[in-house]
């Protein structure tokens, strides 16, 4: 087993490390072999209570924060950056050991991180207002000022990139934060935001509590001096958040949830690059993606070579321990590996058809075969819920008009796929597939500057590019009475 150092366990509030004030911990576990890694300090209401003061007080007007230059709130993110690439490989390996993924796409994640802080940095200062011609003789223009104290609740699915995507827009709109990390993968949060205190970012810009979600999630959702909560993960707590946490302060919400984004291969595509392509798009971090394609649909003129083909790149896919060259590590955790057990059961006994997989591998650690299902019907479990781990459903279609409707035929729309090399086949997809990213020929291309979000139930507001950072600021309109005299004559 890699030996990795774990520096910190505790909360972090207004650049301290704390235990929490019940003195009470969590384990976090080790995917790998089931065993506890380390103790974390766990919050709960009464650390929320704190860390939010901390936030509020370094959110005064008159604080060390508040009173920076915007340029130079960007310029403390570009040293996080940097930092973030000096540790890649620690904290890449330190998100192994909690989270279970290959440790190669670990650090490239943070790498990636580092990215999107630098593409934050650089907006800091180009945060702009307008001058509008309005009636009657005033001067008119708008502010765009920080929305104020921001809670960020985490999934454990890429524990750094959620971590710097609340983060990094808050605080180049100069917003201050209290961040929940998911309790499955508590670490990395904590050792980046060591780097938040080497950067030398103010006391109670950034606080950090670990806990659970019904406890310390709840306390920071329903805080009444939180302004704005940046929630992702399920739809059920997506929802639960939307309805409650407003009726305390009609605070902002921005949700990123759950999908079962469909991927749609015309007869005129490769059947060789289709199935690679489709294959990535269903197994991409262990099938642990929001975006995931996991309804993989085939035109009838290819589909049987297609199926052959989907299911001999799933046997070939490499499944093992994450410290070594794999392309998929173990599920997160005994709830998640129950769960996709569960859905791969009502697979085999709804009448799918089994080829590939279809059972956990080995007997230590939540370890699943890749498995792919064809014949897939569009009522089956295995179509419409999101499994959230290494499942690819195959459903065959005849005709576009049909396939839309099929592929739209869903509560959620994150994410949809079209591959074919006919223009207007794919714009037609384009402009008729009901989703907040849709890809052609390409899969889960998300980028710093490409917004990204959900239409339905699969969220509220963007993350990322123009339309996330305009999420972390309020419209401030001014009109200023213009003389209604000469002046100075
Ligand atoms: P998953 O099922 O994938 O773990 P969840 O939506 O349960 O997704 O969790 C995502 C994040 O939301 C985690 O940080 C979790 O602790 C938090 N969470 C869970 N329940 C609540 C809740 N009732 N209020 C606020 N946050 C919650």
């Amino acid at each position: 087993m890699v030996k990795v150092d774990i520096k910190y366990t505790k909360l972090f509030i207004n650049n301290e490390w704390v235990d929490s004030v019940s003195k009470k911990t969590f384990p976090t576990i080790n995917p790998q072999d089931e065993t506890v890694i380390v103790q974390v300090a766990e919050g709960d209401k009464a650390d929320i209570d704190l860390a939010v003061a901390a936030a509020k007080k370094a959110f005064y007007r008159y604080s060390e924060w508040r009173k920076l230059d915007a340029s130079q709130r960007g310029h403390l993110l570009y040293k996080l950056a940097d930092l973030l690439d000096r540790d890649a490989d620690y904290l890449g390996e330190l998100e192994t050991l909690d989270c279970g993924k290959p440790v190669k796409q670990a650090i490239a994640e943070v790498h990636w991180s580092a990215n999107v802080v630098r593409y934050f940095a650089g907006k800091a200062d180009k945060i702009l207002g307008n001058t509008i011609p309005a009636d009657g003789e005033v001067l008119s223009f708008t502010l765009k000022e920080p929305v104020g104290v921001c809670g960020g609740i985490l999934p454990w699915n890429y524990p750094i990139p959620m971590f710097v995507y609340k983060v990094a827009p808050a605080l180049a709109a100069g917003c201050t934060v209290v961040i929940k990390p998911a309790e499955q993968t508590p670490l990395t949060a904590l050792a980046v935001t060591a780097l938040i205190k080497e950067v030398g970012i103010p006391a109670g810009v950034v606080n950090v509590v670990p806990g659970y979600g019904p406890t310390a999630g709840a306390a920071l959702s329903y805080h009444p001096d939180v302004d704005k909560i940046a929630f992702t993960g399920s739809t059920e707590v997506g929802k639960l958040i939307l309805t409650a946490a407003p009726a305390v302060n009609l605070k902002r919400i921005t949700l990123e949830l759950g999908g079962k984004s469909p991927l749609v291969v015309f007869n005129d595509a490769d059947i060789d690059e289709a199935a690679e392509l489709a294959h990535k798009a269903a197994f991409s971090n262990g099938g642990q993606c929001c975006v995931a394609g996991t309804r993989t649909y085939v035109q009838s003129g290819i589909y049987d070579k297609f199926v052959a083909k989907a299911a001999e790149i799933a046997k070939r896919r490499t499944v093992g321990n994450p410290f070594t060259d794999v392309q998929q590590g173990p599920q997160v955790d005994s709830d998640m590996f129950a769960k996709v057990m569960g859905y791969i059961d009502a697979g085999k006994k709804g009448g799918a058809r089994l080829v590939a997989g279809g059972d956990r591998q080995g007997n230590k650690g939540y370890y699943i075969q890749p498995t792919v299902f064809a014949d897939v019907q569009d009522n089956m479990k295995i179509a419409r819920e999101e499994i959230f781990g290494p499942v690819q459903s195959i459903l065959k279609f005849d005709t576009f008009e049909e396939v839309v409707d099929r592929a739209n035929d869903s509560n959620y729309g994150l994410g949809a796929g079209v591959i074919t090399n006919d223009i207007n086949i794919a714009l037609a997809f384009v402009r008729h597939v009901r989703a907040g990213s849709v890809w052609v020929n390409v899969y889960e291309h998300v980028s710093p500057q490409l917004p990204f979000g959900g239409f339905k139930e699969s969220g509220l507001g963007r993350e990322m590019g123009e339309d996330g950072i305009l999420q972390y600021v309020e419209n401030k309109t001014v009109a200023v009475s213009l003389p209604k005299k000469p002046l100075q004559k």
